[in-house]
C-alpha cells in the first residue's frame, strides 16, 4: 500500500469508531511496524531517517543526561514537529507520542510555571487544585509539541528516607487517592459513562497522563529506591494499588512499570500484576510503559543477555518500551522472539492494540503538531497566580509561639529593620527541587520566578529595612535592632537514588545556622524540603515560629501571602513528622508511636498582628 492508498483507509477516518480503526490499522502493519510502535526512544540518539523507516512510536526527553542546548518551549516545538513529520512520512504515517517529565508544570523548560512537587499538593488535600493544577501544565506541555506526560506519581510514600518521597502525595493512601484527580486536569473530564479502564484524552489541549510507578514503589524496605517490597497481597491492594483503581476511572491513559520488586520479583518482570491484575482484573484497556532502561535492570549484571530481559518484559505484559537508547538491539531481539516464537504474535498485537488505541483517543491522527497559539500560556499570569495560591495552601505551620500566648505570625509588614538569611532564602532552583530543568534540579537563577527573599521585598513596605546575608556575619547578629529574623534551609536539589537518605538532618548545616540566629533574634524558619527531616528537640525549642514549605516551585508570593496574614495557613502534614529516625519506617498501627508530629498537623494562626 502506497502513502494515496493509505489515506482512504478507515484507520484515518476521525469518524470511524476507535475500534474499528486499530482493527484496520494492525491488519496493514507488518511485524517491523508494531515492533517499531512498541519501541520509545531519546532525543539525542533518535534520528529523522530511524523514526521514519523504523516507524517508532513513541520518543522521549527524560532523566539522565541527555543534551538541552534549546529549552525554550518555542524551539522545542519546532524540535517535536520535525520528528513528527518523520513519523508520518513513514508508511502508514503512524503519528509518535512525544514524552516527558512534566512532574510539577512543564519542568524542563526555561520560563515555565513550576508548582509545589507532589509532597505540598497532599499538604493541600485540594482535588480541586490539584485538577487545575493539571489542566494548566497540559497547556504549558501542549505548547511545547508534547503529548504525553510521565506523571502523576501516584507512589504512597511510607519512609522518608526514599529519595522520592517528595514526588509523591502522602503517606496516606485516602490522600493519594483524593489528589489523582491533577489526572482529570492534564487529560480532561470523561463523561459520565466513560468506561472504567478505557483511556481517555478530551482534545487537543489535553495530554497522556502516566500512573506511576505500578505498584509499591512507595513501600520498599528501607525506603530504598528500586528496593524491595515485602508485604502480602492484601497490604499491597490496601496501601499502593487502591489509588490506581481512581486513576483508572479517570481514564488514565497509561501506567509506567515500578523499577522496584515486590517480594524479590521485579515490577517488569510481574505478569501476575502487570497482566492478570492490572489489565485482567481491573480493565486497563490503555498501554503500560516500561522505564526508562528498565530492561537492562532485569539481568545481572546489567544490562546483559538483554534478549532475555525483553522475552520477560514483554511477556510480563510491557507493551511499550522506554528502551531509550539501544533501539536497535531491542527491535532485533524482539524480532527474533517473535519469529522463534518465545513471544506470540498475538501479545504483539494486543501491546499495539492498546498504544494505537491511546493515539486515537488523543485524536493524534488528527492533531499531530504542536499547537503555537498555546505558547502565551507558557509562564502566563493565570498559571503564576494558579501556583502561588498551591503554595500558600501547601504551607504547614507546625509551631507559633516560644512563649505562651504568645504567637509569632502573622508578621507585620511595615517593620523596621528584618534580617532574611540561610542557603534557601535566594535560591530558585533549590525552591523547585530535583525535575526542575534538569533531572537532579540546581542551583540559582535556573528559571523565572519569585525566591523568598523577592517575595519578601515586595511586600515590605518603603519603610522596611531588609537585610539578605546568607550567611549572617557575626558583626550583623551582633547589631540588636533586628524586628525578627527569617532564615530559610532545607535541602539541595536531588531525584531518584541521589535522594536516598537514611540520616535526614538539615543539610548545609542548616541546623547550626537556625540556632544561631535563633539565640539572638526572633526567628521564623521556613524549612524547604522534600520531606521531614530531622529537628531536635533543642532546635525545635529555640524557634519562634516553622513553616514546612516543602518544594514551593517558582512563586515564592505564595509564602508571604500566609506569613503577613493576608490568607491563613491551610496545610496539613500529608506525611507524619518523625521524632527520630529509628521510627522509621512510621508505623501509626503502633499505639506506643510518638511523632514529633502526627500526619495530618498543621496550625493556623489568628488574624491580630501579633509581632513587631
Ligand atoms: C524515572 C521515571 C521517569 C523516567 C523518564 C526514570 O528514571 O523512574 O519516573 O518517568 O525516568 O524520565
Amino acid at each position: 500500500m502506497n502513502k494515496a492508498e493509505a489515506m482512504s483507509c478507515v484507520y484515518k477516518n476521525p469518524n470511524a469508531p476507535i475500534e474499528d480503526r486499530i482493527k484496520d490499522l494492525v491488519s496493514r502493519m507488518t511485524l517491523q511496524e508494531k515492533i517499531g510502535q512498541m519501541t520509545q526512544i531519546e532525543l539525542c540518539v533518535a534520528t529523522l531517517d530511524d523514526v521514519r523507516n523504523l516507524s517508532i512510536g513513541s520518543m522521549v526527553s527524560g532523566a539522565g543526561k541527555a543534551p538541552l542546548e534549546k529549552v525554550m518551549p518555542s524551539d522545542w516545538a519546532e524540535t517535536v514537529d520535525r520528528f513528527q513529520q518523520a513519523a508520518l512520512d513513514s508508511r502508514l504515517g503512524i503519528p509518535l507520542a512525544y514524552g516527558i517529565d512534566a512532574v510539577h508544570g512543564n519542568n524542563r523548560f526555561y520560563g515555565a510555571t513550576i508548582f509545589p512537587h507532589n509532597i505540598g499538593l497532599g499538604a493541600t488535600g485540594d482535588a480541586d487544585l490539584a485538577q487545575r493544577i493539571g489542566a494548566a501544565v497540559a497547556l504549558e506541555v501542549r505548547a511545547s509539541g508534547i503529548h504525553f506526560n510521565f506523571a502523576p506519581c501516584v507512589a504512597v510514600c511510607r519512609d522518608p528516607r526514599w529519595g522520592r518521597c517528595y514526588e509523591s502525595f502522602s503517606e496516606d493512601t485516602n490522600i493519594v487517592r483524593k489528589m489523582t484527580s491533577i489526572i482529570t486536569g492534564l487529560q480532561g473530564q470523561p463523561p459520565v459513562r466513560h468506561p472504567k479502564g478505557y483511556p481517555f484524552v478530551a482534545g487537543r489541549h489535553n495530554i497522556i497522563a502516566c500512573a506511576k510507578h505500578f505498584v509499591g514503589d512507595g513501600g520498599t524496605e528501607n525506603g530504598i529506591n528500586e528496593g524491595n517490597n515485602i508485604s502480602s497481597y492484601d497490604d499491597l491492594e490496601r496501601i499502593h494499588m487502591a489509588p490506581y483503581l481512581d486513576c483508572l476511572n479517570q481514564g488514565v491513559s497509561t501506567v509506567m512499570a515500578s523499577y522496584s520488586s515486590w517480594n524479590g520479583c521485579k515490577l517488569h518482570a510481574q505478569h501476575f500484576l502487570l497482566t492478570e491484575i492490572l489489565k485482567d482484573k481491573l480493565g486497563f484497556k490503555g498501554f503500560l510503559i516500561s522505564d526508562w532502561k528498565a530492561l537492562d535492570r532485569l539481568s545481572e549484571p546489567r544490562g546483559s543477555n538483554y534478549r532475555h530481559c525483553v522475552y520477560t518484559a514483554i511477556n510480563a505484559g510491557i507493551d511499550m518500551v522506554m528502551v531509550p537508547y539501544r533501539y536497535k538491539q531491542f527491535i532485533e531481539d524482539l524480532t527474533s522472539l517473535v519469529e522463534s516464537g518465545e513471544i506470540k504474535m498475538s501479545r504483539i498485537d494486543d501491546a499495539v492494540e492498546r498504544i494505537l488505541r491511546v493515539k486515537f483517543v488523543a485524536a493524534l491522527f488528527e492533531y499531530p503538531f504542536s499547537d503555537r497559539s498555546l505558547l502565551d500560556t507558557v509562564g502566563c499570569k493565570l498559571h503564576r497566580e494558579l501556583a502561588r495560591e498551591a503554595v500558600r495552601k501547601s504551607l504547614v505551620l507546625l509551631k507559633n509561639e516560644k512563649n505562651p500566648g504568645k504567637p509569632f505570625l502573622p508578621l507585620k509588614k511595615n517593620a523596621k529593620r528584618v534580617l532574611i538569611a540561610g542557603t534557601h532564602a535566594d535560591d530558585l532552583g533549590y525552591q523547585c527541587g530535583g525535575w526542575t530543568r534538569y533531572w537532579q534540579g540546581s542551583s540559582g537563577r535556573i528559571t523565572i520566578g519569585t525566591s523568598i527573599l523577592d517575595a519578601f521585598r515586595e511586600v515590605m513596605g518603603e519603610e522596611t529595612e531588609v537585610i539578605y546575608e546568607k550567611y549572617p556575619s557575626p558583626n550583623t547578629l551582633a547589631e540588636s535592632n533586628f524586628s525578627f529574623a527569617v532564615v530559610a534551609v532545607g535541602e539541595e536539589p536531588y531525584a531518584e537514588s541521589a535522594g536516598d537518605n537514611s540520616e535526614l538532618v538539615i543539610p548545609l548545616n542548616g541546623s547550626e545556622l537556625i540556632s544561631t540566629i535563633a539565640d539572638r533574634i526572633p526567628t521564623l524558619v521556613i524549612l524547604i524540603s522534600g520531606r521531614p527531616l530531622l529537628i531536635e528537640p533543642w532546635l525545635l525549642e529555640k524557634m519562634d515560629a516553622l513553616i514546612a514549605a516543602w518544594l514551593p516551585g517558582t512563586e515564592g508570593r505564595g509564602i508571604t501571602d500566609v506569613v503577613f496574614g493576608d490568607y491563613e495557613f491551610e496545610g496539613r502534614l500529608p506525611m507524619t513528622w518523625f521524632r527520630t529516625t529509628k521510627q522509621l519506617p512510621i508505623n501509626n498501627g503502633d499505639n506506643s508511636f510518638d511523632p514529633l508530629f502526627p500526619l495530618g498537623f498543621g496550625l493556623t494562626c489568628s488574624k491580630e498582628k501579633t509581632t513587631e
